[in-house]
């Protein structure tokens, strides 16, 4: 990592766009600012009774829309400044992809990997418990969900604390998404982020008009992708290309990475990993670094782990023809400006990784709701494609084959029905983005994607005439 501060490089990238607005200064001003930050520090006890004091973070960025809404990050590099980064993301990301959510983030300064799982959860506990004491946390005040180094096993602790505490709130299950689908989670939100990457590329990879100057033909069949971090995101990204018909040239972990021209197959790198601790040593692969990695030549290049991954250091080794944002930020300011002189295209993250925030969404309604989506809709969509086969039979003279018929009258399930309006998000999010990009004439994507957010948010200020 670099010494760019996180928090300054977003507002950099603000200021950036927000010259191509024609919003009030002042407004601009409260756009731009981070509402709240609590700062909490909270001892726990370690196994071997000792105490540990705990440094964590919650940042509510922006109240225009409630509740606030953001991941909870468990990293030793957490700091004040990141988790305001992360939450000013999360509004636009919001915005931009059509979510009533205030952008806000959480961090806790510890790394997980040197902790037992009885002390990840008296911290996680205890980290609901001082989110609760100042109305951090709640269905209709600030929503976590995981972020880099948590997982649904977090999401589960934060909704059992807030559920003992406040045991008449019928909404309870609502306070907190990617839960397991035990407690009220939702299919397809595990690999949301990761296939919205997916569904972001594919989308750019249907443009001619962005492609030819790259010299790529259309889809991402045959393309050569890398990918860096194997965790939430990478992983469902690397799968989703995959199987796609993508090939996964080189894949980086923590502990290095992998190369092969031809090729890796993800699963078996998976299970490798599995088998000897590390993806190093891969039969057929050479071992490089995972910055190494970076600089290889391909089509696409996902960085999937942590931010400031390509800074003005490495921007002019980058190999890539497209840098897919994966991860939050992994591109400074100033190397975003070196590959765009390079012609690289950048997907910018505040549209590309909103995959998990659109379907973290969904789960809040369906929480909300009380009810499944597909226990509303199935039985009817099962009945009309019946109903549909029938007349098509009748009118052909001919039987349907059982595959055809199937596929008219299964119905859709929870998972399709996430997936197909998860689609549908980042389809519409590209197109908005895109539209606007070239209708303005816009330096790059990036500007185009900050711009429309910007609009968004000032718009639910100005109509309102509200300001809270
Ligand atoms: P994760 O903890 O599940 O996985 C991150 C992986 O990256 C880990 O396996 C880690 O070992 C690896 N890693 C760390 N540093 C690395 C390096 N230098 N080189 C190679 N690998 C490295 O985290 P995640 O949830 O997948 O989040 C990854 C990124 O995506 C973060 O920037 C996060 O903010 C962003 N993001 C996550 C979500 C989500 O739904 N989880 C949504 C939007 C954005």
């Amino acid at each position: 990592m670099t010494e760019v501060n996180f928090f300054q490089d977003v507002q950099e990238q603000f200021d950036k766009a927000s010259k191509f607005t024609a919003h009030a200064q002042g407004l601009l001003e409260q756009i731009r600012s981070c509402n709240g930050v609590y700062r909490m520090r909270f001892p726990v006890q370690l196994d071997d009774g000792n105490i540990h004091v705990v440094e964590a973070y919650r940042a509510e960025h922006s109240h225009h829309m409630m509740p606030t809404k953001g991941g909870v990050r468990y990293s030793a590099d957490v700091t004040q400044d990141e988790t305001m980064a992360l939450a000013t993301l999360m509004t636009f990301k919001c915005a931009l992809a059509g979510v009533p959510f205030g952008g806000a983030k959480g961090g806790v300064c510890i790394d997980p990997r040197r902790h037992s799982l009885r002390e990840l959860e008296r911290i996680t506990r205890r980290y609901a418990f001082e989110l609760m004491k100042k109305n951090f946390l709640g269905p209709s005040m600030d929503v976590p969900a995981p972020d880099y180094g948590t997982s649904e096993r977090e999401m589960a602790w934060i909704f059992d604390t807030y559920r003992a505490l406040r045991p008449d709130d019928l909404n309870a299950s609502a306070c907190v998404t990617a839960k397991p689908l035990s407690l009220g989670g939702i299919p397809g939100r595990k690999e949301a982020t990761g296939l919205g990457v997916y569904y972001g590329i594919r989308e750019l990879f249907d443009d001619e008009t962005l492609l030819q100057p790259l010299g790529l033909s259309r889809g991402v069949t045959g393309k050569s992708v890398i990918v860096q971090g194997l965790g939430n995101v990478g992983y469902h990204a690397a799968l989703f290309f995959e199987q796609a018909g993508a090939k996964l040239v080189a894949l980086a972990e923590l502990e290095g990475a992998l190369f092969n021209p031809a090729g890796l197959f993800l699963a078996d790198v998976m299970v490798h990993r599995q088998r000897t601790g590390s993806i190093c040593n891969f039969p057929g692969a050479s071992n490089l670094t995972s910055a190494e990695a970076l600089e290889l030549p391909c089509d696409i290049l996902i960085p999937a782990a942590l931010q400031h991954q390509i800074t003005k250091n490495n921007a002019p080794n980058i190999n890539a023809k497209v840098v897919a944002e994966a991860a939050n930020a992994p591109v400074t300011t100033a190397a975003d400006e070196i590959l765009r002189e390079a012609g690289i295209i950048v997907v910018p993250d505040l549209f590309l990784n909103s995959g998990g925030v659109t379907v973290s969404y969904f789960e809040w309604l369906k929480n909300l709701e009380h009810v499944s989506f597909e226990r509303l809709i199935t039985r009817w969509e099962r009945t009309v494609g019946e109903r549909f086969a029938e007349a098509l039979e009748r009118l052909t003279g001919k039987s349907l084959d059982t595959e055809a018929r199937r596929g008219l009258t299964h119905g859709p399930s929870e998972q399709d029905l996430v997936r197909g309006a998860l689609e549908h998000t980042m389809t519409l999010a590209f197109r908005a983005m895109r539209e606007l990009h070239r209708g303005r004439s816009l330096p790059d994507l990036r500007t185009a994607a900050w711009v429309l957010a910007i609009d968004r948010v000032a718009e639910v200020y100005e109509r309102s005439g509200i300001f809270p």
